[in-house]
Protein backbone atom coordinates (compact mmCIF):
# COMPACT_ATOMS: atom_id res chain seq x y z
CA UNK A 1 0.00 0.00 0.00
CA UNK A 2 1.40 3.52 -0.92
CA UNK A 3 2.16 5.67 1.74
CA UNK A 4 0.56 9.07 2.38
CA UNK A 5 4.45 10.73 1.42
CA UNK A 6 4.55 8.75 -1.75
CA UNK A 7 1.28 10.54 -3.26
CA UNK A 8 2.71 13.95 -2.48
CA UNK A 9 2.55 15.77 -6.02
CA UNK A 10 5.52 18.33 -6.36
CA UNK A 11 2.95 21.09 -6.11
CA UNK A 12 2.07 19.71 -2.27
CA UNK A 13 5.85 19.04 -1.54
CA UNK A 14 6.60 22.79 -2.47
CA UNK A 15 4.21 24.33 -0.39
CA UNK A 16 4.92 21.68 2.79
CA UNK A 17 8.31 22.69 2.39
CA UNK A 18 7.37 26.35 2.96
CA UNK A 19 10.22 28.69 3.97
CA UNK A 20 12.12 31.14 2.22
CA UNK A 21 15.28 28.80 3.02
CA UNK A 22 13.39 25.80 1.09
CA UNK A 23 12.10 27.36 -1.71
CA UNK A 24 15.61 27.64 -4.22
CA UNK A 25 16.45 24.16 -3.14
CA UNK A 26 13.42 22.41 -5.16
CA UNK A 27 15.18 22.35 -8.23
CA UNK A 28 17.43 20.41 -7.21
CA UNK A 29 15.60 18.15 -5.04
CA UNK A 30 16.72 14.39 -5.78
CA UNK A 31 13.99 12.23 -7.53
CA UNK A 32 11.63 10.08 -5.02
CA UNK A 33 13.24 6.34 -5.52
CA UNK A 34 10.90 3.73 -5.63
CA UNK A 35 10.77 -0.04 -4.55
CA UNK A 36 11.28 -1.80 -1.24
CA UNK A 37 15.22 -1.32 -1.04
CA UNK A 38 16.35 2.11 1.18
CA UNK A 39 18.47 4.98 -0.50
CA UNK A 40 20.99 4.86 2.94
CA UNK A 41 20.44 5.29 6.68
CA UNK A 42 20.74 8.55 8.17
CA UNK A 43 20.65 8.59 11.62
CA UNK A 44 19.49 12.38 12.99
CA UNK A 45 20.51 12.88 17.20
CA UNK A 46 18.57 15.51 18.55
CA UNK A 47 15.01 15.98 18.38
CA UNK A 48 14.87 19.82 18.72
CA UNK A 49 14.49 22.50 16.40
CA UNK A 50 16.92 21.21 13.85
CA UNK A 51 17.01 17.23 14.60
CA UNK A 52 13.22 17.01 13.67
CA UNK A 53 12.99 19.05 11.08
CA UNK A 54 16.04 17.66 9.55
CA UNK A 55 14.14 13.99 10.23
CA UNK A 56 10.95 15.28 8.24
CA UNK A 57 12.51 17.05 5.27
CA UNK A 58 14.57 14.16 4.55
CA UNK A 59 11.86 11.61 4.23
CA UNK A 60 10.35 14.38 2.04
CA UNK A 61 12.91 14.79 0.24
CA UNK A 62 13.18 11.30 -0.83
CA UNK A 63 11.12 8.52 1.05
CA UNK A 64 13.39 5.74 0.62
CA UNK A 65 16.28 6.83 2.63
CA UNK A 66 16.01 5.17 6.10
CA UNK A 67 15.67 7.77 9.04
CA UNK A 68 16.25 6.99 12.51
CA UNK A 69 16.17 9.95 15.17
CA UNK A 70 17.87 10.07 18.83
CA UNK A 71 16.06 12.01 21.26
CA UNK A 72 15.95 11.01 24.93
CA UNK A 73 13.03 13.30 25.47
CA UNK A 74 9.23 11.91 25.06
CA UNK A 75 8.13 15.48 25.20
CA UNK A 76 10.07 18.42 23.58
CA UNK A 77 9.62 21.72 25.45
CA UNK A 78 10.72 24.74 23.71
CA UNK A 79 12.80 27.77 24.60
CA UNK A 80 10.87 29.91 22.13
CA UNK A 81 7.87 30.97 24.82
CA UNK A 82 9.07 29.70 27.75
CA UNK A 83 10.00 33.45 28.37
CA UNK A 84 5.98 33.92 27.96
CA UNK A 85 5.67 31.07 30.20
CA UNK A 86 7.71 33.35 32.85
CA UNK A 87 5.19 36.00 32.28
CA UNK A 88 2.16 34.29 32.89
CA UNK A 89 0.99 33.87 29.69
CA UNK A 90 1.41 30.55 28.31
CA UNK A 91 1.51 27.00 30.27
CA UNK A 92 4.00 24.49 30.05
CA UNK A 93 1.61 22.28 28.20
CA UNK A 94 1.48 24.87 25.10
CA UNK A 95 4.86 24.62 24.55
CA UNK A 96 5.07 21.28 24.55
CA UNK A 97 5.62 18.73 21.56
CA UNK A 98 5.88 15.11 20.36
CA UNK A 99 6.97 13.00 17.81
CA UNK A 100 3.95 11.15 17.08
CA UNK A 101 3.20 12.77 13.58
CA UNK A 102 6.77 12.47 12.77
CA UNK A 103 6.61 8.86 13.54
CA UNK A 104 3.40 8.34 12.02
CA UNK A 105 3.14 10.57 9.30
CA UNK A 106 6.58 10.78 7.40
CA UNK A 107 7.82 7.24 8.85
CA UNK A 108 10.99 8.58 11.20
CA UNK A 109 11.81 5.67 13.28
CA UNK A 110 12.08 7.28 16.63
CA UNK A 111 14.38 5.92 19.61
CA UNK A 112 13.94 7.76 22.86
CA UNK A 113 17.89 7.15 23.91
CA UNK A 114 21.09 8.95 24.08
CA UNK A 115 23.90 8.72 21.48
CA UNK A 116 26.42 8.72 23.77
CA UNK A 117 29.27 7.90 21.66
CA UNK A 118 29.85 8.14 18.28
CA UNK A 119 32.84 6.85 15.86
CA UNK A 120 33.66 8.83 12.92
CA UNK A 121 35.43 6.09 11.15
CA UNK A 122 33.16 3.52 11.28
CA UNK A 123 29.94 5.29 11.20
CA UNK A 124 28.73 4.15 14.51
CA UNK A 125 26.32 5.77 16.81
CA UNK A 126 25.94 4.10 20.37
CA UNK A 127 23.55 4.85 22.20
CA UNK A 128 22.17 4.94 25.83
CA UNK A 129 20.29 1.65 25.22
CA UNK A 130 23.20 -0.76 24.62
CA UNK A 131 22.74 -0.67 20.80
CA UNK A 132 24.28 0.66 17.87
CA UNK A 133 23.34 2.43 14.96
CA UNK A 134 25.20 2.11 11.97
CA UNK A 135 24.99 5.58 9.67
CA UNK A 136 25.75 6.93 5.81
CA UNK A 137 24.89 9.67 7.06
CA UNK A 138 24.86 11.60 10.37
CA UNK A 139 23.26 14.65 11.57
CA UNK A 140 24.05 16.32 15.22
CA UNK A 141 21.92 18.87 16.04
CA UNK A 142 22.22 18.59 20.06
CA UNK A 143 21.64 22.41 20.81
CA UNK A 144 24.04 23.77 23.70
CA UNK A 145 25.32 22.73 26.79
CA UNK A 146 26.47 25.20 29.66
CA UNK A 147 30.02 25.72 30.39
CA UNK A 148 30.21 24.70 33.84
CA UNK A 149 33.87 26.07 34.24
CA UNK A 150 33.46 29.93 33.10
CA UNK A 151 31.66 31.09 36.29
CA UNK A 152 33.23 30.92 39.49
CA UNK A 153 30.62 28.88 41.71
CA UNK A 154 28.28 28.37 39.00
CA UNK A 155 28.11 24.79 38.22
CA UNK A 156 24.95 21.85 37.42
CA UNK A 157 24.14 21.50 41.31
CA UNK A 158 23.94 25.66 41.98
CA UNK A 159 22.00 25.86 38.78
CA UNK A 160 18.93 23.98 40.94
CA UNK A 161 18.82 27.35 43.34
CA UNK A 162 19.81 29.73 40.57
CA UNK A 163 18.64 28.57 37.67
CA UNK A 164 19.53 29.62 33.86
CA UNK A 165 16.27 28.01 32.44
CA UNK A 166 18.24 28.44 29.44
CA UNK A 167 16.90 24.88 28.67
CA UNK A 168 12.57 24.59 28.66
CA UNK A 169 11.25 22.03 31.05
CA UNK A 170 12.64 21.68 34.68
CA UNK A 171 14.81 24.56 34.81
CA UNK A 172 11.89 27.05 33.55
CA UNK A 173 9.50 25.61 35.80
CA UNK A 174 11.89 26.23 38.40
CA UNK A 175 12.15 29.91 38.05
CA UNK A 176 8.64 30.27 37.72
CA UNK A 177 7.97 28.54 40.95
CA UNK A 178 10.70 30.88 42.53
CA UNK A 179 9.30 34.18 40.68
CA UNK A 180 5.89 33.40 42.35
CA UNK A 181 7.39 32.46 45.87
CA UNK A 182 9.51 36.13 46.16
CA UNK A 183 7.84 38.44 48.20
CA UNK A 184 7.18 41.54 46.77
CA UNK A 185 9.61 43.69 46.54
CA UNK A 186 12.56 41.47 45.86
CA UNK A 187 15.05 41.99 43.14
CA UNK A 188 15.51 39.30 40.07
CA UNK A 189 18.89 39.16 39.02
CA UNK A 190 19.65 38.06 35.78
CA UNK A 191 23.31 37.60 34.36
CA UNK A 192 23.40 37.65 30.84
CA UNK A 193 26.21 36.35 28.80
CA UNK A 194 29.05 37.94 25.81
CA UNK A 195 28.06 36.57 22.30
CA UNK A 196 28.11 33.97 20.98
CA UNK A 197 24.69 32.11 22.88
CA UNK A 198 21.57 30.72 22.34
CA UNK A 199 19.11 33.40 21.49
CA UNK A 200 20.80 36.84 21.13
CA UNK A 201 17.22 38.61 22.22
CA UNK A 202 16.23 36.09 24.64
CA UNK A 203 17.81 36.97 27.68
CA UNK A 204 15.86 40.88 27.20
CA UNK A 205 12.31 39.30 26.19
CA UNK A 206 12.57 37.35 29.72
CA UNK A 207 13.09 40.91 31.35
CA UNK A 208 9.99 42.16 29.80
CA UNK A 209 8.09 39.10 30.31
CA UNK A 210 9.10 38.99 34.22
CA UNK A 211 8.32 42.76 34.46
CA UNK A 212 5.30 42.13 33.04
CA UNK A 213 4.70 39.20 35.97
CA UNK A 214 5.90 41.88 38.36
CA UNK A 215 3.52 45.06 37.82
CA UNK A 216 0.70 42.21 37.60
CA UNK A 217 1.18 40.61 40.66
CA UNK A 218 4.42 42.31 42.79
CA UNK A 219 3.98 45.92 41.65
CA UNK A 220 6.84 46.96 44.02
CA UNK A 221 9.65 44.47 42.47
CA UNK A 222 12.80 45.26 40.19
CA UNK A 223 14.46 43.69 37.62
CA UNK A 224 18.33 44.04 37.36
CA UNK A 225 19.76 43.44 34.36
CA UNK A 226 24.06 42.33 34.58
CA UNK A 227 25.37 42.10 31.06
CA UNK A 228 28.77 40.79 29.83
CA UNK A 229 28.27 42.89 26.86
CA UNK A 230 28.01 46.79 26.04
CA UNK A 231 24.92 45.90 23.11
CA UNK A 232 22.66 43.67 22.40
CA UNK A 233 20.38 42.15 19.66
CA UNK A 234 16.99 45.17 19.26
CA UNK A 235 18.65 47.05 22.21
CA UNK A 236 16.83 50.53 21.44
CA UNK A 237 13.29 48.50 20.68
CA UNK A 238 13.58 46.60 23.72
CA UNK A 239 15.15 49.90 25.92
CA UNK A 240 11.94 52.18 24.68
CA UNK A 241 9.50 49.41 25.13
CA UNK A 242 10.81 48.56 28.92
CA UNK A 243 10.27 52.00 29.34
CA UNK A 244 6.79 53.21 28.14
CA UNK A 245 5.61 49.67 29.93
CA UNK A 246 7.18 49.22 32.79
CA UNK A 247 9.04 52.54 33.89
CA UNK A 248 12.13 52.27 35.72
CA UNK A 249 11.36 48.40 36.88
CA UNK A 250 13.73 47.29 34.68
CA UNK A 251 17.47 48.38 35.36
CA UNK A 252 20.59 47.08 32.67
CA UNK A 253 24.06 47.49 33.78
CA UNK A 254 26.22 46.56 30.64
CA UNK A 255 30.09 45.91 30.51
CA UNK A 256 31.59 48.91 30.47
CA UNK A 257 29.06 50.01 34.04
CA UNK A 258 31.24 46.82 35.36
CA UNK A 259 27.81 44.45 34.15
CA UNK A 260 30.26 41.29 34.28
CA UNK A 261 29.82 38.66 36.63
CA UNK A 262 32.99 36.85 37.43
CA UNK A 263 31.55 35.00 40.72
CA UNK A 264 28.04 33.45 42.05
CA UNK A 265 27.31 32.77 45.33
CA UNK A 266 23.80 30.38 44.89
CA UNK A 267 23.51 30.24 48.39
CA UNK A 268 22.78 33.39 49.42
CA UNK A 269 21.84 34.54 45.89
CA UNK A 270 25.04 36.99 45.31
CA UNK A 271 26.73 37.82 42.72
CA UNK A 272 29.71 39.64 42.26
CA UNK A 273 31.36 41.46 39.26
CA UNK A 274 34.79 42.10 37.34
CA UNK A 275 35.62 45.04 39.82
CA UNK A 276 34.52 43.58 42.86
CA UNK A 277 30.73 45.22 42.99
CA UNK A 278 28.32 43.06 44.94
CA UNK A 279 24.34 42.46 44.21
CA UNK A 280 22.04 40.46 46.26
CA UNK A 281 18.96 39.42 44.64
CA UNK A 282 15.77 37.59 45.60
CA UNK A 283 15.43 35.05 42.71
CA UNK A 284 18.77 34.67 40.82
CA UNK A 285 18.50 34.16 37.07
CA UNK A 286 22.03 33.28 35.48
CA UNK A 287 22.66 32.50 32.49
CA UNK A 288 26.25 31.43 31.88
CA UNK A 289 28.29 31.04 28.49
CA UNK A 290 27.38 28.27 26.34
CA UNK A 291 29.28 26.03 23.98
CA UNK A 292 27.96 22.98 21.31
CA UNK A 293 26.16 19.62 22.94
CA UNK A 294 28.64 17.66 23.73
CA UNK A 295 27.95 14.66 21.34
CA UNK A 296 29.62 17.09 18.97
CA UNK A 297 32.91 16.83 20.84
CA UNK A 298 32.33 12.96 21.14
CA UNK A 299 31.79 12.90 17.01
CA UNK A 300 35.12 15.25 17.14
CA UNK A 301 33.46 17.85 15.05
CA UNK A 302 33.64 20.61 17.48
CA UNK A 303 37.07 23.11 17.76
CA UNK A 304 39.07 25.10 20.19
CA UNK A 305 36.04 27.67 20.39
CA UNK A 306 33.74 24.61 21.54
CA UNK A 307 31.43 25.06 18.47
CA UNK A 308 31.01 23.41 15.34
CA UNK A 309 32.64 24.83 12.17
CA UNK A 310 30.74 23.83 9.34
CA UNK A 311 31.07 23.91 5.36
CA UNK A 312 28.88 26.73 4.84
CA UNK A 313 27.09 25.41 1.71
CA UNK A 314 25.90 21.88 2.93
CA UNK A 315 26.55 22.32 6.79
CA UNK A 316 28.74 19.49 6.69
CA UNK A 317 31.24 19.04 9.17
CA UNK A 318 34.26 20.73 7.92
CA UNK A 319 36.73 18.10 9.97
CA UNK A 320 34.71 14.90 9.64
CA UNK A 321 32.91 13.44 6.22
CA UNK A 322 29.41 12.51 6.48
CA UNK A 323 28.75 14.02 9.67
CA UNK A 324 26.39 17.62 9.17
CA UNK A 325 25.76 19.65 11.91
CA UNK A 326 22.62 22.67 12.32
CA UNK A 327 21.48 24.77 14.76
CA UNK A 328 23.03 26.27 17.98
CA UNK A 329 26.14 24.52 17.78
CA UNK A 330 27.23 25.44 14.54
CA UNK A 331 29.24 28.41 13.84
CA UNK A 332 27.03 29.95 11.38
CA UNK A 333 27.31 33.56 11.77
CA UNK A 334 26.07 35.88 10.87
CA UNK A 335 23.09 33.45 11.46
CA UNK A 336 22.23 33.68 15.07
CA UNK A 337 21.58 30.37 16.98
CA UNK A 338 17.47 30.57 16.85
CA UNK A 339 15.35 28.15 16.60
CA UNK A 340 14.62 29.31 12.91
CA UNK A 341 17.55 29.42 11.54
CA UNK A 342 18.04 25.58 13.15
CA UNK A 343 15.14 24.89 10.88
CA UNK A 344 16.24 26.17 7.88
CA UNK A 345 19.62 24.83 8.08
CA UNK A 346 18.36 21.57 8.15
CA UNK A 347 16.17 22.02 5.68
CA UNK A 348 19.59 22.86 3.84
CA UNK A 349 21.00 19.61 4.95
CA UNK A 350 18.17 17.49 4.26
CA UNK A 351 18.69 18.32 0.71
CA UNK A 352 22.33 18.47 0.58
CA UNK A 353 22.22 14.72 2.16
CA UNK A 354 19.43 13.38 -0.04
CA UNK A 355 21.60 14.91 -3.22
CA UNK A 356 24.59 13.31 -1.75
CA UNK A 357 22.91 9.62 -1.88
CA UNK A 358 22.10 10.13 -4.93
CA UNK A 359 25.71 11.45 -6.38
CA UNK A 360 24.36 14.59 -6.88
CA UNK A 361 25.89 18.22 -6.50
CA UNK A 362 23.99 19.99 -3.34
CA UNK A 363 21.60 22.43 -4.15
CA UNK A 364 22.62 25.74 -3.66
CA UNK A 365 21.24 27.20 -0.07
CA UNK A 366 19.90 30.22 0.86
CA UNK A 367 18.02 30.81 4.78
CA UNK A 368 16.10 33.31 6.47
CA UNK A 369 15.58 34.16 10.00
CA UNK A 370 12.96 36.37 11.57
CA UNK A 371 13.17 36.73 15.60
CA UNK A 372 10.05 37.90 17.19
CA UNK A 373 10.27 39.12 20.71
CA UNK A 374 7.69 40.34 23.41
CA UNK A 375 8.50 43.04 25.30
CA UNK A 376 4.80 42.62 26.48
CA UNK A 377 1.44 40.88 26.16
CA UNK A 378 0.73 42.78 22.71
CA UNK A 379 4.06 44.49 22.47
CA UNK A 380 6.10 42.62 19.68
CA UNK A 381 9.12 43.20 18.45
CA UNK A 382 11.40 41.81 15.41
CA UNK A 383 14.53 41.34 13.68
CA UNK A 384 14.71 39.59 10.01
CA UNK A 385 17.53 38.30 8.02
CA UNK A 386 18.55 36.18 4.71
CA UNK A 387 21.80 35.06 4.33
CA UNK A 388 23.79 33.09 1.36
CA UNK A 389 27.20 31.96 0.47
CA UNK A 390 29.37 34.87 -0.49
CA UNK A 391 32.53 34.24 -1.50
CA UNK A 392 33.23 30.93 0.45
CA UNK A 393 31.45 31.76 3.65
CA UNK A 394 27.55 32.52 4.97
CA UNK A 395 26.78 36.67 4.54
CA UNK A 396 23.07 38.59 4.96
CA UNK A 397 22.00 39.91 1.96
CA UNK A 398 22.10 43.38 1.92
CA UNK A 399 18.41 45.42 1.92
CA UNK A 400 17.11 41.87 2.27
CA UNK A 401 16.00 41.71 6.06
CA UNK A 402 14.99 44.60 8.39
CA UNK A 403 14.14 45.50 11.60
CA UNK A 404 11.01 46.97 13.49
CA UNK A 405 10.64 50.49 13.29
CA UNK A 406 11.81 52.95 16.52
CA UNK A 407 8.68 55.19 15.93
CA UNK A 408 5.66 52.54 15.40
CA UNK A 409 2.35 52.87 17.42
CA UNK A 410 0.83 50.57 19.88
CA UNK A 411 -1.08 48.87 16.86
CA UNK A 412 1.70 47.94 15.24
CA UNK A 413 3.35 46.49 18.28
CA UNK A 414 0.35 44.77 18.86
CA UNK A 415 0.07 43.05 15.07
CA UNK A 416 3.64 41.84 15.96
CA UNK A 417 2.80 40.55 19.37
CA UNK A 418 0.36 38.53 17.17
CA UNK A 419 2.22 37.73 14.08
CA UNK A 420 4.97 36.11 16.55
CA UNK A 421 2.15 33.54 18.12
CA UNK A 422 1.57 32.82 14.49
CA UNK A 423 5.30 32.30 13.58
CA UNK A 424 4.96 30.03 16.49
CA UNK A 425 2.08 27.87 15.65
CA UNK A 426 3.53 27.73 11.74
CA UNK A 427 7.31 26.37 13.43
CA UNK A 428 6.02 23.84 16.16
CA UNK A 429 3.85 22.33 13.35
CA UNK A 430 6.54 22.72 10.33
CA UNK A 431 9.07 20.88 12.89
CA UNK A 432 7.32 17.99 14.63
CA UNK A 433 4.00 18.05 12.61
CA UNK A 434 1.83 19.20 15.54
CA UNK A 435 -0.70 21.45 16.17
CA UNK A 436 -0.98 24.13 18.56
C1 LIG B 1 14.46 31.78 26.46
C2 LIG B 1 14.66 31.46 25.01
C3 LIG B 1 13.79 31.98 24.06
C4 LIG B 1 13.98 31.67 22.71
N1 LIG B 1 13.13 32.22 21.80
C5 LIG B 1 13.33 31.97 20.49
C6 LIG B 1 12.45 32.54 19.52
O1 LIG B 1 11.51 33.28 19.85
N2 LIG B 1 12.68 32.26 18.21
C7 LIG B 1 13.69 31.44 17.81
O2 LIG B 1 13.82 31.22 16.60
N3 LIG B 1 14.54 30.89 18.71
C8 LIG B 1 14.39 31.13 20.03
N4 LIG B 1 15.23 30.56 20.95
C9 LIG B 1 16.38 29.75 20.47
C10 LIG B 1 16.01 28.30 20.18
O3 LIG B 1 15.49 27.68 21.32
C11 LIG B 1 17.25 27.53 19.74
O4 LIG B 1 17.95 28.29 18.79
C12 LIG B 1 16.85 26.19 19.12
O5 LIG B 1 16.27 25.38 20.12
C13 LIG B 1 18.07 25.50 18.51
O6 LIG B 1 17.71 24.25 17.96
P1 LIG B 1 18.72 23.02 18.08
O7 LIG B 1 18.12 21.91 17.30
O8 LIG B 1 20.10 23.47 17.78
O9 LIG B 1 18.72 22.67 19.64
P2 LIG B 1 17.49 22.20 20.55
O10 LIG B 1 16.21 22.70 19.99
O11 LIG B 1 17.84 22.55 21.94
O12 LIG B 1 17.49 20.62 20.40
C14 LIG B 1 18.56 19.85 20.86
C15 LIG B 1 18.05 18.46 21.18
O13 LIG B 1 19.15 17.55 21.18
C16 LIG B 1 18.95 16.60 22.18
N5 LIG B 1 20.25 16.02 22.51
C17 LIG B 1 21.35 16.64 23.01
N6 LIG B 1 22.35 15.77 23.15
C18 LIG B 1 21.90 14.57 22.73
C19 LIG B 1 22.47 13.27 22.64
N7 LIG B 1 23.70 13.02 23.04
N8 LIG B 1 21.71 12.25 22.16
C20 LIG B 1 20.42 12.49 21.75
N9 LIG B 1 19.84 13.71 21.82
C21 LIG B 1 20.56 14.73 22.30
C22 LIG B 1 18.32 17.39 23.32
O14 LIG B 1 17.58 16.53 24.21
C23 LIG B 1 17.41 18.35 22.56
O15 LIG B 1 16.09 17.83 22.44
C24 LIG B 1 15.05 30.82 22.31
C25 LIG B 1 15.92 30.30 23.28
C26 LIG B 1 15.74 30.62 24.61
C27 LIG B 1 16.67 30.03 25.63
Amino acid sequence: MSQPWNRLSRRQLLKGLGGASALPLLGAMPSLAIGGQHAGHVVVVGGGFGGATAAKYLKRANPAIKVTLVEPAEVFYTCPFSNLFLGGLRDMRSIAHNYDELRQRYDVDVIHALAEDIDADTHKVRLSTGDTLHYDRLVLSPGVDMRWDALDGYDEATAEKAPHAWKAGHQTTLLKQQLEAMEDGGTFIMVAPDNPYRCPPGPYERAGMVAHYFKEHKPSSKVLILDAKDNFSKQGLFTAGWQHLYGDRIEWVGLSNDGRVTRVDADNLEVETEFGTRHRADVLNVIPPQKAGWIADRAGVTDSSGWVPVKPDTFESQQVNDIYVVGDATVAAPMPKSGFCANAQAKVVAAAIASSLEQQPAPTAYWANTCYSLVGPNYGISVAGVYRVTDGAIAEVAGAGGISPADAPDTVRALEAEYAVGWYNAICQDTWGTQV
